[in-house]
């Protein structure tokens, strides 16, 4: 089974790797590792390019997924997606930079950063999540209604703060042992090596602490700090029923 090296997962920070063409699929081209962010988690995936090594031939990504297998379900491999319509010059065994849009991730790693922020200060069950570079919106579970103003001050506060953002793991089985971590009903934790991996923002190692603000299992990418977010605002609150509020949130530069 083909597997691809996920370095984002490590550093978001990356914005290119070299990499090797393994396999090239009707879903995309694998590469043997990656800095691009396959879909998944409510996050958009990566766009971006790839580069060959010693001609300098081109392909443009405008998208990555997990690839999936004849059953239809996710591996740990990631399928780049070329722009339809244009050549795509590689072939199996190409040594490639392979390079992300990194102005669009990093408005994805802030907003994204941004929704951990949400879901403390909102405090129901998120029942839906979605990150893209335009913004974000979170669905939480709850009939009471929130108020717009008292959010964007209370996101303004947490990035002044400028808490500290880690990433961490835990076992399977200590996620299991507290399963009051998972607070998004609609997205799995990302199980699969027997670690899942945590994301705390403030706090201290387990997420507690007189400065811990959120804790919770998380695949996606992250800024460092809550200060680097910057300029979030609450676009939007809308009911979406009598037990969900949806809360769309956008950057402001
Ligand atoms: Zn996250």
């Amino acid at each position: 089974m083909t597997v691809t090296q996920d370095l984002f997962r490590e550093d978001s920070y990356l914005q290119q790797c070299e990499a090797e063409v393994v396999a090239l699929t009707e879903q995309g081209i694998v590469l043997d590792r990656t800095v691009f962010y396959p879909l998944g988690g409510g996050q958009a995936g990566d766009s971006g390019e790839l580069e060959r090594v010693g001609d300098g031939a081109r392909c443009t990504i405008v998208d990555a997924r997990k690839l999936k297998n004849p059953e239809d379900q996710p591996t740990q491999a990631v399928a780049h997606v070329s722009a339809p319509g244009e050549p795509m010059p590689l072939a199996v065994g190409d040594k490639v930079i392979a390079r992300i849009d990194w102005g669009r991730r990093h408005r994805m790693m802030r907003l994204h950063t941004g929704t951990h922020l949400l879901a403390h200060l909102v405090g129901a069950p998120v029942n839906g999540c979605s990150v893209t570079a335009e913004g974000a919106r979170v669905d939480f579970a709850m009939s009471e209604g929130l108020d717009k103003e008292l959010l964007g001050q209370g996101l303004a506060a947490l990035v002044a703060a400028d808490h500290e953002v880690t990433v961490s793991s835990i076992s399977d089985a200590e996620l299991d042992a507290n399963p009051g971590l998972v607070k998004s009903m609609s997205v799995q934790p990302p199980r699969g090596t027997g670690r899942v991996r945590t994301i705390r923002v403030g706090g201290t190692e387990a997420g507690q602490g007189s400065d811990a603000v959120d804790y919770q299992p998380c695949g996606g990418t992250h800024v460092l700090r809550t200060g680097e977010i910057g300029a979030i605002v609450v676009s939007k609150i809308e009911k979406k029923g009598a037990q969900a509020r949806r809360v769309v949130v956008s950057l402001a530069d």
